[in-house]
């Protein structure tokens, strides 16, 4: 047999074996994913915001570049070779059997494999550099050293120094070409099945994963409770994306730097929820649960759904589907017992808000503030939201934004009955309780009649926009008529300022005594509604000077108390709106400017350790109206006359002396020891107390309610 013959038939084994092998792997995955539930996310449309992002994020590699600039571009000179090395590769096998179809003496085939040598140089030094990072300098978000990821990236840059080298002596150049072709051969053929069975799985999904993420962060399937689903319980579970994501991902640790959860000592990581699940799938039984087998519930329980995560990961790899999904298994079927989240559901059961606070506390809200009802006459609904309707310092916010409506001459109402939007019960996995809370929601708007809804609260924005049309079928199950805009207020503030301005012929506010501002990013507006440069605007206009924290618009860091945290119980390790607070306060800025009226209950509480000579944090609505002149700042606790300060605090320390053991809310505590003043200055002196150790709260208390232990 002729020695050309035996190598082409040599070469045909190495192929079967590599590409069979190779087969095998994706097999094994693809009859996992097949076997998953249907997406119905599986479709092109959108088309024009789908491809969009594919050529942003997939071909430019946008967002790897942007997040980790140098590595970024490391990767991306990688990713850019592989590609052209599609072409190179196929040629290379062609040859071996006499057929090769680029030519390398002229025209494209020369200028190709030149180009393709260009990137051959950048790959290798890019390879390089990138095993440097992960075998030497090794950083943590990285991981465990893996002789995997040591291997593939020799192979890699095998594969480039061969095909330079066959450049420099060609084919017919003699035995060197001849062994720099073999050797240039196994190489591909060995990276070949070690691609499905390694993170380099994502060079073939990572691309599908960003096609078809979601078009929003955080986007939960429906559950279909006639097919009995209630959540992501077992691997039969999981949905045909969750699968896709689990062997997407590059283990690139980008979701694990910037989890609040995982940075402040916390069991969650969600790279961890994301590989722990591919190993499920790959070594249990499809009926087998996930949680308390592969991923522990405390870690599932921690997530803040700060979509940190989801907006980092460059492969499209939605994590609060999946997070949000297995904690819905939990709760629907009764595994999830916690003290704070039993009283956080009951809460919203018997009185429809999460502070379990009578719907009278709102009226009486209602009444005293003069605050008009809606009647379908005015331009704007005023959504009030539970922090707006019950807590002292949301109702602050809405009065300061109802002035600056009533100054810009809009009209507006606020209905006399709304209930919580559902938002922690869906974030924390109680969706049979979310969807009963959206459609009781959406009936009373669609008979108010509504058009247009204005909401102080971020959490009402993604949640009445995005979570109610998903989950509820709005607007198709209540009619076209109950189709109604949702605005967060900063919007609509940047909007009225310069028009109140004009109405008063005034160019900008006086910068006299502007303070300086830091502003903190809620992530429900910067990540979630992509709204980050509304509220700096509006500062700037103020006249006051902008100091930006370490972490700042969508890369903000969350404060804490989303996915129901702000109503549960003591967080293990650091807690996450300390964290926070220490960076804002690190800007030494006067005042914390926040969009979102969870964050000051949750600055202001991680703040109390600093005293009074910590920053203010106020809402934007609060800033403008006191820039206007419409409304003034509420004074601190400092700020109060020495003498009335320390009267009230014996006042409330005594009636606290006289019911031990009892819990009080500052809006009850008001009534019954008929405090006259604004209900913030009470809350600090409230909170004072608690720092000096003679009152005690609950963690779920940060919303305002006390209690006396008597020494023993
Ligand atoms: S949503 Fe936020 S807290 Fe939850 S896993 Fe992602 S980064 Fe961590
Ligand atoms: S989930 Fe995404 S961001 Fe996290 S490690 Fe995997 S690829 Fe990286």
């Amino acid at each position: 047999m002729p020695a050309q013959l035996l190598e082409r038939l040599l070469l045909a084994l190495v192929l079967i074996v590599s590409i069979g092998w190779f087969w095998r792997e994706v097999q094994l995955r693809l009859a996992l994913f097949l076997r998953a539930k249907p997406d119905k996310r599986f479709s092109l449309r959108p088309y024009g915001p789908r491809l969009v992002r594919f050529v942003r994020q997939v071909c430019l590699q946008e967002k790897v570049i942007r997040e980790r600039p140098l590595v970024g571009l490391a990767h991306a000179v990688v990713f850019w070779g592989f590609l052209l090395f599609l072409l190179v590769s196929l040629d290379h096998i062609a040859s071996g059997f006499g057929v090769a179809f680029l030519d390398r003496t002229g025209g494209f085939g020369w200028l190709y494999v030149h180009l393709v040598a260009v990137f051959a140089i950048g790959v290798s030094i890019g390879i390089l550099a990138l095993l440097a990072r992960r075998f030497l300098l090794r950083p943590r978000a990285l991981g465990e050293v893996s002789l995997e990821s040591g291997v593939i990236g020799l192979f890699i840059f095998l594969l480039m120094v061969t095909y330079l080298a066959g450049l420099y002596y060609p084919e017919a150049s003699g035995p060197i070409a001849h062994a720099l072709w073999w050797l240039h051969t196994l190489v591909l053929a060995a990276f070949l099945p070690l691609i499905p069975r390694s993170k380099h799985f994502h060079l073939l999904l990572g691309p599908i994963g960003v096609f078809w993420k979601a078009q929003t962060l955080a986007h939960i399937p429906t559950l279909d409770y006639e097919r009995e689903e209630y959540g992501l319980e077992q691997a039969k579970d999981v949905s045909r994306k969750n699968v896709l994501d689990a062997f997407a991902c590059v283990e690139c640790g980008r979701c694990q730097e910037n989890c609040p959860a995982f940075l402040t000592g916390k069991l969650l990581n969600p790279k961890h929820i994301v590989l722990d699940l591919r190993k499920h799938l790959l070594t249990r039984a499809q009926d087998e649960a996930i949680v308390g087998t592969s991923i522990p519930e405390e870690a599932v329980f921690q997530c803040t759904t700060c979509a940190a995560c989801e907006y980092q990961c460059p492969v499209g790899i939605e994590h609060l589907p999946l997070i949000i999904g297995l904690r819905r298994g939990e709760v629907n079927t009764g595994k999830y017992q916690e003290e704070y989240a039993s009283k956080l559901f009951a809460n919203l059961e018997t009185r429809r808000n999460p502070f379990g606070l009578e719907a009278t506390v709102r009226e009486a809200f209602l009444k005293k503030a003069h605050l008009p009802l809606f009647d379908a006459t005015q331009e704007w609904c005023l959504w009030l939201g539970c922090v707006g309707s019950y807590d002292p310092h949301g109702q602050e916010i809405i009065l300061a934004l109802t002035e600056i409506l009533r100054a810009a001459g809009k009209s507006f109402g606020v209905l006399a009955k709304e209930v919580c939007t559902g938002d922690p019960a869906r974030r924390l996995g109680n969706d049979y309780l979310f969807l009963q809370l959206a459609e009781q929601n959406m009936e009373i708007l669609k008979q108010a009649r509504v058009r247009k809804l204005l909401s102080i609260c971020p959490h009402c924005v993604k949640t009445i926009s995005q979570d109610w049309p998903a989950a509820a079928g709005w607007p198709q199950t209540f009619g076209a008529e109950a189709k109604f805009e949702i605005v967060h207020h900063s919007r609509l503030l940047a909007e009225l300022a310069p028009q109140i301005l004009a109405q008063r012929h005034q160019r900008s506010f006086s910068a006299n005594n502007s303070p300086t501002y830091t502003f903190h990013d809620p992530c429900y507006l910067a990540r979630y509604l992509g709204e980050t440069n509304t509220a700096r605007a509006l500062l700037r206009l103020t006249g006051g000077q902008l100091r930006e924290p370490q972490r700042a618009r969508a890369r903000t860091f969350c404060c804490g108390a989303g996915g129901g945290w702000v109503f549960l119980g003591e967080e293990k390790g650091k807690r996450i709106n300390r964290e926070r607070a220490e960076e804002l306060v690190d800007t030494r800025a006067e005042v914390i400017a926040t969009a979102c009226p969870f964050c000051p209950i949750m600055l202001r509480d991680a703040l109390g350790v600093a005293g009074e000579s910590a920053p203010q944090v106020l809402d934007l609505a609060e800033i403008l109206a006191a820039s206007l002149g419409l409304r003034p700042l509420q004074p601190r606790p400092g700020e109060l006359a020495a003498g009335d300060a320390a009267q009230l605090e014996a006042r409330l320390l005594a009636f606290f002396q006289q019911h031990p053991g009892e819990d009080f809310h500052a809006l009850h505590l008001a009534k019954l020891i008929g405090f006259q003043g604004k209900l913030p200055l009470l809350v600090a002196i409230l909170s004072k107390l608690h720092r000096e150790g003679k009152l005690h709260r609950r963690r779920d208390t940060t919303v305002h309610s006390y209690f006396y232990r008597p020494p023993h």
